[in-house]
C-alpha cells in the first residue's frame, strides 16, 4: 500500500493507475462503517484508493475539530489489510495553501436545511474538500455512507451540476449491535452516554412502525411520536427530528416516498445524527448490523 501525503506525489502516481479507480475518502478513526465503504470499493475496481484527512473547514469555531479522534497508524493498517492500493494523509497546509480563496457553495434547501441549518458552512467546506479530493484522484467510482444521507445527497448533486465523470454508490449504515449508527464521534460517549445513544434509533424504528401501520398519517404526527421516544432519556437534547424527501431535503407535507426519517441529537458535548429512509419503492433502508467487532474497542 502507497501512503501519500503531498499533492505532487499523488498527481505522479496517479499516471501509473489503471482503472477503474474507486476512491473512499474519510476523516480517520475509521470503524466498520468505513471499512464496509473500502470492502464493496476493493470488488468494484482496480484501484482502490483511500483519503484521511480531519477537514478543518467543514467544523465550525465552536465545534470539536481540535478533539476530533485520530489513529493515523490503526486506520492504514486497517486499510493495507482490506487491500487498498493508496491513501491519501495530506497535511492542512497541503490542502489550504496560504492563499486558498476559492470554495464550492452548495445552495437552496439541499444545502440549509437539516445539518445545514445547524452547522451554516458545514456542506461549503464539505463540498470544497470533496471537490478537490476527486480533482486530485480522478476516481471512476466513489463510495460514501448513508448514515450521512445529506452530505451524500449534496454530493450526488455537485457531481450532476459540476458534470463530474464520477459514479456516486452510496451504501447502508453500519449499526452496532444495539442499533446505534457507528460513527468516530461514538467514542466521545461515557458508558451511560453510550446506552443512552441507542434511543436515536430506538425512535428511528417508532417512527418506521408508525409509517407502516398508516401510511396516510400526517408527517408532524409521526415526528411527534419520534420526539416523545427521544424525551424518554434525560441525557439526551433534540437538535432536530424531521421527514424530508430524500432527493432535496424539502418538508413533507404528506408521507411521500423517497422520504427520510432525520435525527439530530446531542448527548452531553456529543452531536449525533442517523436516519431511515422511505425508499421510492416503498421498501425501508434501516442500515445493516455488522458482524465485525467494532475496530476501536
Ligand atoms: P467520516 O470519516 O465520518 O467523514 O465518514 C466517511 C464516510 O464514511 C462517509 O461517506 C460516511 O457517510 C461514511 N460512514 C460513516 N459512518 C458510517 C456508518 N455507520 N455506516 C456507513 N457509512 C458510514
Amino acid at each position: 500500500m502507497q501512503i501519500i501525503s503531498t499533492i505532487q506525489e499523488l498527481v505522479y502516481a496517479r499516471t501509473q493507475w489503471s482503472g477503474p479507480i474507486g476512491f473512499v475518502p474519510t476523516m480517520g478513526y475509521l470503524h466498520e462503517g468505513h471499512l464496509a465503504l473500502y470492502r464493496q470499493a476493493r470488488t468494484e475496481n482496480k484501484t482502490l484508493v483511500g483519503s484521511i484527512f480531519v477537514n478543518p473547514i467543514q467544523f465550525a469555531p465552536h465545534e470539536d475539530l481540535n478533539r476530533y479522534p485520530r489513529n493515523l497508524a490503526h486506520d492504514l493498517s486497517t486499510l493495507e489489510s482490506l487491500g487498498v492500493d493508496v491513501v491519501f494523509t495530506p497535511s492542512v497546509a497541503e490542502m489550504y495553501p496560504s492563499g486558498f480563496t476559492t470554495y464550492v457553495v452548495p445552495e437552496g434547501p439541499l444545502a440549509t436545511q437539516a445539518e445545514g441549518a445547524t452547522r451554516p458552512n458545514h456542506f461549503r467546506g464539505v463540498a470544497t474538500v470533496v471537490l478537490k479530493l476527486f480533482q486530485l484522484v480522478r476516481p471512476d467510482t466513489v463510495y460514501f455512507g448513508q448514515k450521512d444521507a445529506q452530505q451524500t445527497a449534496v454530493i450526488t448533486r455537485m457531481i450532476q451540476d459540476f458534470n463530474l465523470p464520477i459514479a456516486l454508490h452510496a451504501l447502508p449504515t453500519i449499526r452496532e449491535d444495539d442499533g446505534l449508527a457507528m460513527s468516530s464521534r461514538n467514542s466521545y460517549l461515557t458508558v451511560s452516554q453510550r446506552h443512552a445513544a441507542t434511543v436515536l434509533y430506538q425512535a428511528l424504528q417508532t417512527g418506521r412502525l408508525a409509517i407502516e401501520a398508516d401510511p396516510h398519517s400526517h408527517p408532524e404526527e409521526i415526528v411527534q411520536t419520534m420526539k416523545n421516544v427521544l424525551a424518554r432519556e434525560s441525557e439526551i437534547r433534540l437538535d432536530y427530528i424531521e421527514i424530508r424527501d430524500a432527493n432535496t431535503f424539502l418538508t413533507l407535507e404528506t408521507l411521500q416516498p423517497p422520504a427520510l426519517l432525520l435525527i439530530a441529537a446531542w448527548i452531553g458535548k456529543t452531536r449525533l445524527i442517523d436516519n431511515f429512509v422511505l425508499q421510492a419503492n416503498g421498501t425501508w433502508n434501516t442500515g445493516q448490523f455488522t458482524e465485525h467487532a467494532a475496530s476501536h474497542m
